[in-house]
């Protein structure tokens, strides 16, 4: 063991507090491990000035680095230190310990854990659960909104008061949120502060000074209404509660149709989680969009429960984060990035459409929050429900191997059935040029406005055209910084790259050949269709949900209500419509373009097409009127297409398990990309012909590419790529560190490693 530097500094026996201080502290000084929240390989030494009691393990703490001071957490890495860094005089001393509790070693060995596994560096992890650096500052007293009694009957219509569509909107954030500056609530609710003042003026709102140590005082009490369950909800919520009640990890798929309840099923677990004290995170793809997840939580508990997304304003985040943290926040909602909140007393953690490929998240650490869930609940010793009608194969084959049980729900809840789901063979249907809705899906749209029912139609294209094309030279509008084409907006008059954001105006003329009027948009996305709808059906009120057109979760929650108040016969809509919403009346779902996941190369691309369509479809008849769904595709023969019009999910998986288990590919197989990338082609050529030379050749291991990512320039960077593909015994983490620490790359040149990769692009 190397030596350690005795301390010069005068030697006290007692510290601060007069409590004595063990002489080996005394004798030689000490030195503890802070982890700092950056993309550094490991934790760094700092020196505990003698006659300072070390900081308690887990502890926040503030530290200098360079000329900056930051805050990181007392690392218990009780690995050696290397020889040579130890000169003990020489590290710099912590400063002070920040009064939070200490991050639990549960916590600590996940952030470890995760970072092994998606070989991140562990403060890029840390990073992701500490973002709110204020947070970590004790509470000051602020001056802070919230509604009033008159405000709440006012929104239940209880009063004579009249709300304009802002004012309402302003008093449904001041319900859902905990007490907001005023200002917050106003960006919250797309409004002037002048809206929020008024409220308050009118009685409707009050904003009050909250003392420092009511701002930790938990939210209003938890209202449980029961629900009446029914006979295969209450076995299945039975099974449920017995697991969190068991304690201990385990792993529940509860598989239910859509419209079966799993909500509701799941909701009785959590009931059972609170009412043993015990905290709660829920993890819902695209939590922005779920307005209505957030009505069915309220009227279950009686208030909203915290939420954790990118939506959430600063004070929200810093309330929620020292809320988690201090344990007097029961439930947090949250998307991926919540898993990474400092749950001192986590019980159960839930999963919703477990298979969305949202989990995944694929720049900075690249991680899939399923996955990572899983192992939270796993470290932490807990239950963990993953939720969905069309599991991912991953979870199906778990359960198969007896890693994971699963809880079904077969029937949809009261008198719903399924929709009746019929293929439209576009083949043989014939087309006016630049219409995209073929005879039966316009009839069974005219019938279903004659019947007063309202109807969806998805395609999965944002935008008006995905190709602009010059009819007198061909040109095609082409992204300055990325392989891809401009797709055109028209409500914006732009021309977008859907994956830098590059946007110009629509030109007047051609560039290359200067011709005026010539330029033709190919293909549709959903701004063209309604252009096609209201053609067909100018008296049908037709509205668009898109993510560029929802700007947050309130544009999201309107859009819902306007057509469940029926203010809305048809909604277009990209993948946003397909999750979780529920709207009795709306009884036809059309699929306008269903083959389109199935180019590319994606390995999931068959299974992602499949749930996508499937809970499109799900959308269709979930009250007492029977659903259909309409599937225009070109491939009726496609295994994903008879699938769904069969309804028979299980036989798909089986055969989608058969095809991967001969390909060696996930889950029967690992994959991990690496994909170097650099600001001119030929430094990224250079760099996978090094990657490639030193390529590991091990048996069950095979090294795919360097190929041009199929985007081979994204964000004007030049991207080659590599596929490792190894059989499930081989630790293919270990095999890409030991061959990327084989090459030593240079300048610009940058490496990603995605492990699981979900994206080919
Ligand atoms: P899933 O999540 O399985 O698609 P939901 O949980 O959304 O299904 O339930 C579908 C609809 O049925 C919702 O409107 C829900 O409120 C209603 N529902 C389900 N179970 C019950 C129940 N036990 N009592 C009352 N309403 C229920
Ligand atoms: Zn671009």
């Amino acid at each position: 063991m190397p030596e350690r530097h005795a301390s010069s500094e005068g030697a006290s026996a007692q510290d601060a507090d007069g409590r004595s201080v063990p002489t080996t502290c005394r004798a030689k000084g000490r030195n503890v491990q802070v982890l700092l929240p950056l993309p550094l390989p490991g934790a760094l030494d700092y020196r505990v000035p003698v006659g300072t009691l070390p900081p308690e393990d887990g502890s926040f703490i503030r530290v200098p680095l360079g000329s900056r001071s930051l805050v990181g957490v007392v690392w218990d890495d009780r690995a050696e230190p290397e020889a040579g860094d130890l000169s003990f005089d020489r590290l710099k001393p912590i400063g002070e310990v920040l009064p939070l509790r200490p991050l639990d070693p549960a916590l600590r060995r996940f952030v470890e854990r995760v970072a092994a596994y998606t070989m991140a560096p562990p403060g890029a992890v840390l990073r992701m659960g500490m973002s709110v650096g204020e947070a970590l500052q004790p509470p000051r007293p602020r001056r802070l909104c919230t509604i009033a009694p008159a405000g709440l009957t006012a929104l239940d219509n209880g009063s004579a008061v009249l709300l304009t569509p802002r004012r309402r909107r302003v008093l449904e954030v001041l319900r859902d949120h905990p007490p907001l500056p005023i200002a917050d609530a106003a960006r919250l609710a797309g409004c002037g502060a002048g809206v929020v003042r008024s409220l308050i003026v009118s009685g409707l709102a009050q904003e009050r000074l909250v003392p420092a140590e009511d701002l930790a005082r938990p939210w209003p009490d938890w209202r449980m209404s029961e629900v009446q369950l029914s006979a295969d909800q209450a076995a299945a919520a039975g099974r449920l509660i017995a697991r969190v009640e068991t304690a201990g990890f385990s792993v529940t798929l509860l598989d239910g149709v859509t419209g079966s309840g799993k909500t509701e099923t799941y909701f009785a677990a959590i009931a059972a989680v609170l009412a043993a004290g015990r905290q709660v995170l829920v993890l819902l793809p695209e939590i922005a969009l779920s307005a209505q997840w957030l009505q069915r939580f309220r009227d279950r508990f009686g208030v909203s429960p915290a939420q954790w997304h990118s939506d959430t304003v600063h004070s929200e985040r810093r309330d929620t984060w020292r809320g988690v943290a201090s344990g007097r926040v029961p439930l947090v909602v949250g998307a991926r990035s919540a898993l990474f909140l400092p749950f001192p007393e986590l019980g159960l953690i839930v999963v919703d459409e477990e298979h969305d490929p949202s989990y995944k998240q694929e720049d900075g650490v690249c991680y899939q929050a399923r996955d990572m869930a899983v192992l939270r609940a796993s470290v932490a010793g807990i239950p963990i429900v993953l939720v969905s009608a069309t599991p991912s194969l991953e979870t199906v084959v778990n359960v198969a191997r007896g890693r994971y049980q699963r809880v079904s729900l077969p029937r949809r809840y009261a008198e719903a059935v399924l929709p009746e789901v019929q293929l439209v063979d576009m083949r043989r249907e014939r087309m006016d040029p630049g219409r995209f809705l073929s005879p039966p899906l316009v009839s069974a749209l005219a019938e279903t406005f004659a019947a007063g029912e309202q109807a969806l139609l998805f395609l999965n294209r944002r935008g008006y055209a995905p190709l602009t094309l010059c009819r007198a030279c061909g040109h095609r509008f082409e992204c300055a910084n990325c392989s891809a084409w401009l797709v055109e907006h028209r409500f914006t008059h732009r021309l977008l790259c859907h994956h830098c954001g590059h946007a110009e105006a629509v030109p007047p003329l051609c560039p290359e050949c200067m011709t005026a009027g010539v330029l033709v948009p190919c293909g549709p996305g959903v701004e063209r269709l309604l252009d096609e709808v209201s053609a067909r059906f100018p008296a049908a009120r037709a509205a668009l949900m898109v993510s560029d057109v929802l700007t947050g979760p309130r544009a999201a929650a309107e859009l819902a209500r306007a057509m469940i108040e029926r203010h809305i016969d048809v909604l277009i809509g990209t993948q946003v419509v397909a999750k979780g919403h529920h709207f009795p009346l709306l009884t036809l779902v059309g699929v306008v373009d269903a083959d389109l996941g199935l180019i590319g190369g994606d390995l999931r691309a068959a299974e992602r097409t499949y749930q996508l369509l499937h809970q499109v479809g799900g959308r269709a008849g979930r009250a007492d009127r029977k659903g259909r769904v309409l599937i225009q595709t070109f491939m009726p023969e496609q295994p994903v297409m008879t699938a769904l019009a069969s309804g028979d999910r299980d036989r798909f998986l089986e055969a989608e398990a058969t095809a991967r288990r001969a390909a060696g590919l996930p889950p029967f197989g690992r994959l991990a990309a690496v994909i170097v990338s650099a600001a001119d082609a030929d430094a990224a050529d250079f760099a996978a012909r090094a990657l490639a030379r030193a390529a590991p050749q091990l048996p069950g291991v095979a090294v795919l590419g360097p190929a041009p990512a199929p985007l081979a320039i994204l964000r004007g960077r030049h991207r080659r790529r590599f596929l490792v593909k190894a059989e499930r015994r081989v630790n293919l983490q270990a095999v890409v560190r030991d061959w990327v620490s084989r090459v030593r790359l240079k300048g610009s040149v940058r490496l990603q490693i995605d492990i699981d990769p979900y994206s080919f692009l």
